[in-house]
């Protein structure tokens, strides 16, 4: 346990390697709702972005336009394909930037391994599930993978 002091946790900008030790959300502080905490930490590293790392908090500014409007356009029914594309853009966009860490070829493989199936049908069900992630995560498409009907 740790004895009645606060355990401490270390937040680090990516872009000049700070250091920020944090206190531990899980321990409550009286008169304080865990959200609040929250919004005070993006407070003291929004003003650390603005003030080392403006152009950071600009792309930032640029993401939640973005999404505003993405989340605004996505309450009406559009018939303009151009329209279209630029929201599926955009959701693309910030779908990557959502995405945890992927399954690797060989975490599949290790997987598939594991089903002691014949060399021929794992071999199926290893690019079954490759195509299944890429589909999922929204990889690029492999030009040979492009239908051509
Ligand atoms: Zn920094």
């Amino acid at each position: 346990m740790n004895d009645g002091i606060p355990m401490r946790f270390t937040s680090q900008c990516r872009q000049c390697s700070k250091k920020y030790a944090i206190n531990d959300l899980s321990i409550p502080i009286v008169g304080k709702e865990p959200r609040q905490r929250i919004v005070e930490l993006v407070s003291l590293f929004t003003a650390h972005l603005q003030e080392r790392h403006p152009e950071e908090l600009q792309q930032v500014a640029m993401a939640v336009q973005d999404i505003y409007g993405l989340e605004v356009l996505k309450r009406f029914a559009h018939e303009d394909p151009v329209l279209l594309n630029a929201m599926n853009h955009v959701r693309r966009a910030f779908h990557r930037t959502m995405l945890g860490p992927q399954a690797s070829d060989a975490y599949i493989q290790d997987r598939v391994a594991r089903l002691s199936l014949s060399v021929e049908d794992q071999a199926k069900v290893l690019e079954l599930c490759k195509s299944l992630r890429d589909y999922l995560i929204e990889a690029p498409q492999k030009p040979e993978a492009v239908s051509q009907t």
